[in-house]
């Protein structure tokens, strides 16, 4: 090997200061083995790496790029922002202008507050519904991510309808004692939830369509329970929409489902690209917030002016007539292409898309929660990573996480991937 990789080089001297090498876990590749790629520019559907490999990109930043790279309108947006200013720590009339935004398209919320990313959105939502309703219970899904804080870092514990356990050190087990973990779409564990506990619910938290499992939907009827059982218990339905919201359509996962939650959280998309996410809904709990209500909730850079400019323009462009209807075909089209490329190679396939948000399964079957999920042959779905990345298609690193397409990719990006997947299926 005469010539070592630049992505080499790069991921020991990252790993020298950061840990893993990386700022988020799943960049590092652990699941699929191998040298996860630095990026040096990105543009359109594509990014290049260190070596200056091209790679047609199904992650856009796992959600946020749903333009496509370097959108010129937003970049345009972006640039001005910058010359006006980086942070001022006072209002501006573009956080009130996203906001305004926001609402026009999630009519569910009548008040909004800007954040930096979805785990503050999440966590800050939490918060509020327990300040809200006086309670301290909590239901979350199994396979549902709704960021890093302490009290939703947390798996079932044995037996049915049971409190959590913490999935990570650091979190003490008095911190999640007040989470429940059930299995999503799981209809009986729900009812008996709040049979069981259900005046003591402050909120049930969900990704109607789950991203953080792949790609999972909740059933109607359950998500329509959800929403019935929290409004006979006083308890508020919270739709963690960080990934969902303006990528599965431009009312958001509330919106294909026609359920309307208490409260929802943003994320992702919201920013363009730029740290920025929100949590809102009815005016009358959201004026629970500090300065006006008791619940305590702040940030040095929530509303970020060009984090604002960024998401703004991002919207603008996705709310142009016809915009999710393109989208959701150029998914459709990848998703059937690989189904039919896998039936020709006699490969156990599955997939689903809404939107520009996609998830496939080397399984006959789309499975309805994690146990399901995760009974994917991993070293068959390694097989195919790797392969698709050597051909210059990255997706996610993982078997459990969705994949993303964006309005630049153009139908040869299609046809070129789902080529390149035959190939792997050929020889799995
Ligand atoms: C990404 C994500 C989060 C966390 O957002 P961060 O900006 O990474 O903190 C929360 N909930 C869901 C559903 C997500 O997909």
């Amino acid at each position: 090997m005469a010539h070592p990789d630049p992505n080499d080089i790069l991921f020991e001297r990252a790993r020298a200061v950061i840990p893993g090498g990386v700022n988020s876990p799943v960049r590092a590749f652990k699941a699929v083995g191998g040298t996860p790629r630095f990026i040096k520019r990105a543009q359109g559907a594509y990014f290049w790496d260190a070596a200056d490999r091209r790679y047609i990109d199904y992650i856009g930043s796992w959600g946020p790029m749903i333009l496509g790279h370097g959108h010129p309108a937003v970049v345009e947006a972006v640039q001005r922002a910058v010359l006006e200013g980086f942070s001022f720590g006072a209002p501006t009339e573009r956080e009130i202008e996203l906001a305004e935004a926001i609402l026009a398209l999630l009519p569910s919320m009548e008040m909004v507050r800007l954040v930096s990313s979805g785990t503050e959105a999440a966590m800050s939502a939490l918060r509020l519904a327990r300040g809200a309703t006086g309670r301290k219970t909590i239901i979350k899904f199994e396979g549902c991510y709704h960021g890093h804080a302490d009290a939703l870092l947390v798996k079932a514990g044995s037996g049915l309808a049971t409190f959590g356990n913490p999935t990570s050190a650091g979190v003490p087990p008095e911190v999640v004692q007040h989470t429940l973990v059930l299995e999503y779409n799981n209809l009986a564990q729900l009812e008996e939830a709040f049979a069981l506990h259900g005046n003591d619910i402050a909120c049930l938290m969900i990704e109607a369509i789950a991203g953080n499992m792949n790609f999972v939907r909740a059933s109607a009827a359950f998500a329509k329970r959800c929403r019935e059982l929290c409004t006979r218990h006083g308890a508020l339905l919270v739709f963690d929409e960080v990934m969902t919201g303006f990528r599965v359509g431009l009312h958001g996962a509330q919106g294909v489902l026609g359920v309307t939650p208490d409260l929802t959280v943003l994320g992702k998309v919201i920013g363009g690209g730029m740290p920025l996410a929100a949590f809102g809904g009815p005016r009358a709990i959201m004026e629970q917030l500090a300065p006006m209500g008791p619940v305590y909730q702040a940030g040095t850079l929530s509303g970020n002016p060009v984090a604002t400019a960024c998401g703004l323009a991002t919207l603008k462009e996705i709310s142009r007539p016809g915009f999710f209807d393109a989208l959701s075909a150029r998914t459709g089209s990848l998703v059937q292409g690989l189904k039919d490329a896998a039936a020709a190679e006699g490969v156990p396939f599955s997939a689903d898309s809404e939107g520009g948000m996609f998830g496939f399964f080397l399984l006959d079957a789309l499975p309805q929660n994690y146990p399901s999920v995760m009974k994917s042959d991993g070293a068959r779905f390694n097989a195919l990573f790797h392969g698709l990345l050597d051909r210059g298609v990255y997706i996610a690193p993982a078997l459990y996480e969705a994949g993303f397409v964006s309005a630049a990719h153009g139908e040869d990006d299609i046809a070129a991937t789902v080529a390149a997947a035959r190939e792997i299926f050929r020889s799995l």
